[in-house]
Formats: structure tokens, sequence, C-alpha cells
């Protein structure tokens, strides 16, 4: 076996978890190895609620530690992919019933004295966020009443912040490959064994043959899969099991003109959220089903989709309807069982499972978006005994893209309407959305929209389309239109099929 064959660190996955670690490890010098056995983000961490949050309902359940975190993690991720993240105001339409005023003010006090303390603690010495304090609000007056029935008339204010799930991973994988990593999507690990202080793997390759890998350590970030690999790719039996719980969220057509989101309680005692979504479109979920592990499947259900229509119902002015859908996608969160009955109120905290009988191996049970930058941090120290020496690095290191030196996102935007004034406007916010400062990368000599090549629709031109290929493993049509960006969701079912016609020969 050659030295380009061994590693240091195996890492099984590319979602967020996998690629958040592929970083963190590269960037302390490890030689590291992600495989993902379709395209990265292609299972839940493309299909969460794309929020960077604390989780406000996570108070009812008394997960302090983990929503101090993530409110900490809101500021650090929020400062260094500001082209993917981005504050969004929640608004709560008030009802007595479901919850008194009181316990909602104390709530939301809570929320914001952690997100402080969070920010102070978190190491840079401020006791500010960079987000506006929550606050009692008047719905018709003061603007958040639209798209409401008008009998909701008093709510509650708060700011979490929103997320590019996929392209958050995508960024993961680039900036660990920018500092060595190999990543290779479409290969399955198969099989792995301790050999002496090694493990010896064996990968799928995308080319249908079986490659022998060694590496000093394995970590099984696969998601709903983790304990599937435990059990028949590693044949390890740690003492966990994972709980596997489906989320389905509906896209429909806009709702209101506001930048504003709604988070709504429903008589169950759940919450669903509204999100204005890809300009023209509000994205209503989620929905928790529990699952049980022989049935991964990953389509909404008609009674989610009326579910889902009638919780967002009971507030819109205009009821929501299934004929109003016009997309659905569905994850399967792979929480850490911790015996709860109710698949709403099992932690959505980590663990990581650390088994060093022999050359370690690390298993992540459950996470969030949100603090994959911190089980990242505590995946490394974990295996620090294995590896010593490494200091954590990617709280201030921006992701690709998201280095705009202090300016702001409007400031960089007119930035480049000043130097591409023959490309429109509303064109150049996606771009810089998707790609941040990377986008002179993306656009290089292009003037015009004449130089960006063939309009596929939806805002994706050739030009953008071969960059993905090029720098982000983009292989098969759906990696472009649902993944790397969402302009499947602005085309016509005529023009996705010229995308799938023009990806079918990349290999
Ligand atoms: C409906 C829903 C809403 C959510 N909303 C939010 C939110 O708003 N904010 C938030 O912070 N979090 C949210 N989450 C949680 C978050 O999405 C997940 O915790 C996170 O995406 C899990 O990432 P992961 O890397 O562990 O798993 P995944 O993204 O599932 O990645 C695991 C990968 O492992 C690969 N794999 C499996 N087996 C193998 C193998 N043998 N070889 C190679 N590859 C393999 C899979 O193909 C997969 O891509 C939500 C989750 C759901 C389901």
């Amino acid at each position: 076996m050659s030295s380009q064959d061994r590693y240091d660190l195996l890492i099984i996955g590319g979602g967020i978890n996998g690629a958040g670690i592929a970083r963190d490890a590269a960037g302390r010098g490890l030689k590291v190895l992600l495989v993902e056995q379709h395209d990265l983000a292609s299972a839940t961490s493309s299909a969460s609620t794309k929020l960077i949050h604390g989780g406000l309902r996570y108070l009812e359940y008394f997960e302090f530690r983990l929503v101090a975190e993530a409110l900490a993690e809101r500021e650090a991720l929020l400062a260094i992919a500001p082209h993917i993240i981005w504050p969004l105001e929640f608004v709560l339409p008030h009802e007595s019933h479901l919850r008194p005023a009181w316990m909602i003010r104390a709530g939301l006090f809570l929320y914001d004295r952690l997100g402080h303390r969070a920010f102070g603690f978190g190491g840079r010495c401020s006791l500010r966020t960079s987000l506006p304090k929550s606050k009692s609000v008047r719905l018709a007056p003061e603007g958040y009443g639209a798209g409401l029935k008008p009998e909701f008339e008093r709510g509650f204010s708060y700011f979490d912040c929103w997320v590019d799930d996929a392209r958050l991973v995508v960024l993961n994988a680039r900036s660990a490959a920018a500092r060595g990593a190999s990543i290779l999507t479409r290969t399955r690990l198969v099989r792995a064994q301790r050999e002496r202080d090694e493990w010896v793997a064996t990968l799928d390759s995308p080319s249908g043959g079986e490659r022998e890998v060694r590496a000093a350590a394995i970590v099984n970030a696969a998601g709903p899969w983790v304990k599937e690999v435990l059990d028949n790719e590693l044949k390890i039996d740690i003492p966990a099991e994972v709980r596997l719980v489906k989320g389905s969220h509906i896209v429909v057509p806009r709702i209101h003109e506001k930048r504003h989101a709604f988070i709504l309680q429903n008589p169950d005692r759940r919450v669903i959220f509204l999100i204005p979504y890809e300009r023209h479109f509000t994205l209503v979920g989620t929905t928790d089903i529990p699952l049980f592990p022989e049935e991964r499947r990953r389509r909404i259900s008609p009674e989610e989709i009326a579910y889902l229509c009638a919780a967002a119902s009971r507030y819109t002015a205009k009821p929501i309807t299934p004929g109003d859908v016009v997309w659905s996608y569905t994850g399967v969160r792979p929480l850490y069982d911790d015996g709860s009955d109710d698949p709403s109120a099992v932690t959505r905290d980590y663990h990581l499972l650390l088994d060093d009988n022999g050359p370690p191996l690390l298993s992540v049970f459950g996470g969030k978006i949100t603090t994959y930058r911190r089980l990242a941090e505590h995946a490394l120290e974990k295996l620090g005994k294995r590896f010593p020496g490494g200091r954590a690095w990617t709280r201030t290191e921006p992701l690709p893209g998201g280095d705009f030196g202090g300016r702001s996102f409007d400031a960089l935007f007119t930035d480049y309407c000043g130097r591409y004034p023959r490309l429109p406007a509303l064109w150049l916010v996606r771009l810089l959305r998707r790609h941040g400062t990377l986008a002179d990368a993306v656009l290089g000599d292009v003037r015009s929209v004449a130089d960006l090549g063939e309009d596929f629709g939806g805002g994706l031109y050739e030009r953008e389309l071969r960059y993905l290929i090029a720098n982000e493993w983009a292989r098969e049509a759906d990696d472009v239109l649902w993944r790397r960006t969402k302009c499947g969701l602005h085309m016509s079912a005529e023009q996705r099929s010229k995308v799938r016609e023009t990806m079918a020969g990349v290999a």
C-alpha cells in the first residue's frame, strides 16, 4: 500500500458533522480522508429548517447547555459565513390558551440572557450580541400581521439566523480540501477492521471497483446510518442507540411581502415555522415523526402535508392547501436516544462516543447544524490522545467566500454592482449569497450576461454550472439544482431536464 493510501483520519459521512470535522482536523495538520456515499449534504444536512438558532423551544425541555452553546455558535458562524448566514426576525403571534404571555416573556428573557452570556463567554469579551433583543409587538400596526388572520393582534419578536445548510457543508468541505483533505463523494465505506495500530478500510469507488485505505483513526459521522455503520460495516458494539425522527417541510407561494418569519404554536404544543424562502416562496415546517431504522423512507406523506397545511392555516388569512405545495423535502434526524417517549422531546444535543480498544473510533450521535463547529472541536479533543498538539482554530477563520473584510453584505453587493454594471442586480445578489467573495472566481472575465454561457433558467448559467463541477464536487443535476443552488425551484420541468442532460456525461 502506498503512503498515498494511508491517512491519519478517515471520516465516514459528508454531512455537516463529517465536513466540519474534516475541516477542523485538516487545519490542525492531520491527513484526512472523507468518504460520502452519495453527494455532500445529500441526507439530513440539506433537509433542515435552515436555522442557526439557540432553539427557543428547547428551553421548555431545560436544555440550557445546548441553547447556550448554540447561541454562542450563532454569533461565531454569522461572522465566518456572512454570505450564507444572516439574521432573521421571528414573530410569535400570542395565543394565551396555548402558552400564557408571562411564560413566553420569561422564555424570551432567558433566551436573550443566554445569548448575551454565551457571546461574552465565547471569548470576545463583549456582552452584546449582534442581534436585537426580543420585544412585545402589536401585529397589524407594526407591520407584523401581514398574511395573518386579523384576530391575531399581539405577539412577540426575537431574532435568530437563517443558513443555506447544503452550502455550509460544501464550504466546510472546500475549506478542508484547501488544507489538504481528500474528499471523495459517491464513495461508500463498505467495511473496516482494526489491524494492530491501524484501521484497514474498504471503499466502494464510483467507478465500481473496491479500494483499500489505512487510517490511524475513524470518525463515524454517518448521521441516520451511524448505528448501521457500527453494526454492519465496522461490527463494533457500543452502548448507544440512535432515534430516527423524520421531519418534512413544504414550500408554498409567499404568504406576505415582509422579511420576518413566523413561529406558530399548535394545540399539540409543537411549533412550526413559516419562513420567507427564495424570494417568491414561504417554507413551512416541520413535522416530527418517529421512524423505525428499517423504514428509512425519505418522502413526505399526505398526512404530513395535511398537518402542515392545517397548522399554518390556523393563522394565515388565506388557507394553505395541499394544492399550493410547489416543493417539499424530508430529512431524518439522527438523535441520541435518551429514552424519551415524545419525539419532539428527545434531546437535540450531541453525544460523541469514543471506542479506543485499539485504534480509535469516534461515533457522532445527534447534533444540530448550529453546533457542528463546536462538535468538531469536541471531536478533535476526544481524539487528542491519538493526535496531540493541534489547536482549535475554526472560530474566527472565515469559510470560503466569507472574508468580507469588515464590510456588510450590502456593501459587498454595492461593490459588485459597480464592478459588473452589465449584470442584473437581482442575479448578482443570488450569486453573492451563494459564493460571497468567491463570486470573482465564478465570474472571471465575465462582463455581461452574454459571457455567462447557456442560460438554463432559474438563475443558472453555464458559467456557474462549470464552476460547481470543477470546484464543488457537483456530479449530477440534483447536486446543482437542489444543493449547491436552489435554482431547481425556479425552473420548469423542461429546464431541469436540460440540466440533467447537460450533466449526464459528468464523471
Ligand atoms: C426536519 C429537520 C429540521 C432540522 N432543522 C434544523 C435547524 O433548523 N437548525 C439546526 O441547527 N439543525 C436542524 N436539524 C438538525 C440537523 O439537520 C442535523 O443534526 C444534521 O444535519 C446532521 O448532520 P450529520 O452530518 O450528522 O448527518 P447527515 O447530514 O445525514 O450526513 C451523514 C452522511 O453520511 C453518509 N453515509 C452514511 N453511511 C455511509 C457509508 N457507509 N459510507 C459513506 N457515507 C455514508 C450519508 O450519505 C450522509 O450524507 C434539522 C433536522 C431535520 C431532520
